[in-house]
């Protein structure tokens, strides 16, 4: 069987074009997009995220708006800018980079961000809307697989899926996401029983665990989907690995995204759609 390697790159880019294109009719109508991005301290890494997600704002035509405060900035003074900037007309979205340094309380950051403005999804109104069902911003890297899922033509509709690991801005979500598809949800985490074989039942795999190449084929079954959520950078070569070891598994499925390459850049992607969503919602 020849496995389908899926290439998030170029369906990033097919919807970075399609927000493009959307945020440009939105300005013919005299609405701009902006997207605030707030960074918190010096963490090369955060660092590194924002310039990119600056970048694809503007690649896709949104104003980014750019706050960095020093490390030992208070959480009063971080929840003094979120208020600010909630209250701006000209401000659609805000980000604010996780990790925040350990004086700041990141559940009270996250509560602050007004939820028609938390581009992120991870406010408790965001996250309660998608439990119930109902339209709100979603988390970008789960909103991100299942647009890979859907562009690639993946039947979910009474498949299993299995979701590893169960984080509030991966797994949660991923497995809300994948049940409004009407898939058979399992959510698998550090304490489940024999996960090989929990896993095995799978039709459709989501790996979000953070452990190099944890994945074997003992954990797929045959013509299974595969999806890598994974971002691990192995220390003695430098490169970036997912939670599957992709070479072993690839034979073994029907599709499977890349690490790089796969859900990676739907993560921006996503965050751009979220940025749009949120001013089309407010220009409403
Ligand atoms: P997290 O550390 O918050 O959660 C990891 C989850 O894995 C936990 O729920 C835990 O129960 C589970 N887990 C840990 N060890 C396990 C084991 N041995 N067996 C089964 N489950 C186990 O991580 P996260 O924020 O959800 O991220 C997960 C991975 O996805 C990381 O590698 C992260 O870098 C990556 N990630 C990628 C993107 C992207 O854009 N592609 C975005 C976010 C996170």
């Amino acid at each position: 069987m020849d496995a389908k390697i899926i290439d998030g790159k170029a369906i990033a880019a097919q919807i970075r074009e399609e927000v493009r294109r959307d945020v440009e009719l939105l300005k013919m109508r005299g609405k701009n997009v902006t997207l605030a991005v707030v960074l918190v301290g010096d963490d090369p890494a955060s660092a590194v995220y924002v310039r990119n997600k600056k970048r694809a704002c503007e690649t896709t035509g949104i104003t980014s708006l750019s706050y960095e405060l020093p490390a030992d900035t208070t959480e009063d003074k971080l929840l003094a800018l979120i208020g600010k900037l909630n209250r701006r007309e000209d401000v659609d979205g805000i980000l604010v980079q996780m990790p925040l340094p350990p004086q700041i309380d990141e559940h009270h950051v996250i509560c602050a961000i007004d939820p028609v403005k938390d581009v992120d999804g991870f406010h408790p109104t965001n996250v309660g809307l998608l439990a119930t069902g109902k339209p709100g911003l979603v988390s970008c890297t789960p909103a991100g697989v299942m647009e890979l899922l859907k562009r690639t033509g993946v039947e979910l509709s009474g498949k299993e899926a299995v979701v590893i690991g169960r984080s509030n801005i991966v797994g949660k979500p991923m497995a809300q996401l994948l049940l409004r598809e009407n898939a058979t949800v399992t959510i698998a985490h550090s304490r489940t029983a024999d996960l090989a074989s929990v896993v095995r039942r799978a039709d459709v795999v989501v790996a979000a665990v953070g452990r190099p190449r944890m994945i074997t084929p003992d954990y797929i079954k045959e013509g299974a989907v595969v999806i890598d959520v994974g971002i691990n950078r192995i220390a003695e070569t430098g490169k970036l690995c997912g939670d599957v070891d992709f070479d072993a598994v690839l034979p073994h499925c029907r599709a499977i995204t890349p690490v790089p390459g796969g859900v990676g850049p739907m993560t921006i992607a996503m965050l751009m759609r979220n940025c749009y969503e949120a001013a089309s919602q407010r220009r409403k």
